[in-house]
């Protein structure tokens, strides 16, 4: 959590003409190690050392929670007083960890040194510790680095920065044929379907980013066409530009309309024939608006507000406002990267409130005052907000469950509902 000035700049126009609140101040929200806890999972060839403090090793056990006991793939290098006073005896410890983590576990692929705010601070440089090791134990193991820190990384932003350390070590694509890369983590379910829908279109080859195994890297190169699947993965997709790769700008895969949008993105740039498409895709909006229906009744009409925490936070909106007719009071979000957002904010209702950056205190007035049927917000703020009288979603959960793609629309909307049945059914 930082600390900062307050200081509002009125306010900022991005695309068509909704004005952006901007706002630094204190914040509530997580920093970037917490991807940790979906990428361990998503890359099972993949361990994750994180050098830190106590506090870090803290946020990691109670943000996995019950998967710390299932010998997970993820630990903390704890610097000790001896380290922070001396950098030379933290590389030396360091060198020592990581050699005994190796010889224990041997089916590592992949080792990603992660980067925390005491590691920064002291200026210890975990790059070139991930070069000297990866020089001793490539190709048996691979070592990279990237930063978690919460100086750095604001919660989402750790797979963007964990995705962005592994892009140089991509292998070059050996021709320039058209290739499809779909980049941001998905659950395998997920992918599945979609690979099954680019199959049945005649779309491919087809790679996701991360893979399942860090071993298996996709190549990237001229003609390599990116959709993305994740909406905070700004520094990942410039280096994949930088190296010849080229975007299919579009809306999220959230919801019917967002998926829809999405696969049709790719489908024009693969010159799918529009009939095929509908073909393709009819069975599944079918199944999707079906499940999608009793969901739509219960919070048409309602007002949400969402407090910046994951990114997602626009591309949900545009969902509970169009496909679930909310209202939305105001969508907060960490930060707005134009060039992987302005085709989700373009399909937002004139006049939304949009806010970037944070400061609390003013904009939980903003939230009281506006008494919403559903807050999203992080796990600081929902159960004080539930506490006067608010049904709150917790925004963590939209990270960690399977939500996109036409099969996941209903689930996605029943996370919403849920606590407002939830309140339906305490209340006597
Ligand atoms: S990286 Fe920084 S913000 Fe994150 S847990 Fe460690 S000390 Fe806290």
């Amino acid at each position: 959590m930082a600390l900062q000035a307050c200081t509002d700049h009125p306010s900022e126009t991005v695309s068509s003409d909704i004005p952006v609140l901007k706002e630094r101040g204190q914040r509530e929200v997580f920093c970037g190690l917490t991807g940790i806890v979906w990428l361990h999972r998503k890359m099972q060839d993949a361990f994750f050392l994180v050098v830190g403090s106590r506090t870090c090793a803290h946020l990691i056990q109670s943000a996995a929670g019950v998967m710390i006991f299932a010998e997970p793939r993820f630990g903390t290098a704890i610097l000790g007083e001896r380290d922070l006073a001396g950098l030379a005896d933290a590389n030396e410890e360091l060198e020592r960890v990581v050699e005994e983590l190796l010889v224990r576990r041997p089916d590592i692929n992949t080792l990603f040194l992660v980067g925390s705010c005491p590691s920064e601070v002291i200026k210890l440089d975990l790059a070139k510790a991930a070069e000297k090791l990866n020089h001793r134990h490539f190709p048996k193991t691979r070592v990279l680095n990237y930063s978690g820190s919460g100086i750095e990384t604001t919660f989402t932003q750790g797979e963007d920065a964990c995705l962005g350390s592994m892009v140089p070590v991509l292998p070059s694509k050996e021709t320039d044929e058209p290739a499809l890369m779909v980049v941001g983590s998905l659950a395998d379910v997920v992918e599945d379907q979609f690979q099954r829908l680019f199959n049945q279109m005649g779309i491919g080859p087809v790679s996701f980013f991360p893979p399942r195994r860090a071993a298996d890297l996709p190549s990237v190169g001229k003609g390599t066409k990116l959709l993305v699947a994740q909406p905070f993965l700004s520094e990942t997709v410039r280096l994949l530009i930088a190296r010849g790769a080229k975007l299919l700008p579009s809306p999220y895969p959230f919801g019917i309309e967002g998926t829809t949008a999405w696969l049709k993105t790719a489908a024009e740039a693969w010159e799918v024939d529009s009939e095929k498409f509908e073909a393709v895709i009819a069975p599944a909006v079918a199944r999707a608006n079906t499940g999608l229906e009793r969901y739509r009744q219960e919070l048409s009409g309602r007002k949400a507000f969402l407090f910046p925490d994951s990114q997602l936070e626009i591309p949900l909106a545009r969902f509970l406002s169009r496909e679930c007719g909310m209202e939305l009071v105001e969508v907060g979000t960490p930060y707005i990267d134009r060039l992987l957002m302005d085709h989700e904010i373009a399909l937002l209702p004139q006049g939304t409130a949009l806010s970037e950056g944070q400061d609390v205190e003013k904009q939980l007035d903003r939230c009281r005052s506006a008494r919403p049927d559903i807050t999203v917000c992080g796990l600081g703020l929902a159960n004080p907000l539930e506490a006067e009288g608010m049904a709150t979603k917790w925004s963590i959960e939209l990270v960690f469950s399977p939500l996109h793609g036409y099969d996941q629309a209903a689930d996605l909307a029943e996370l919403f509902t849920r606590s407002l049945e939830r309140r339906k059914r305490l209340t006597v």
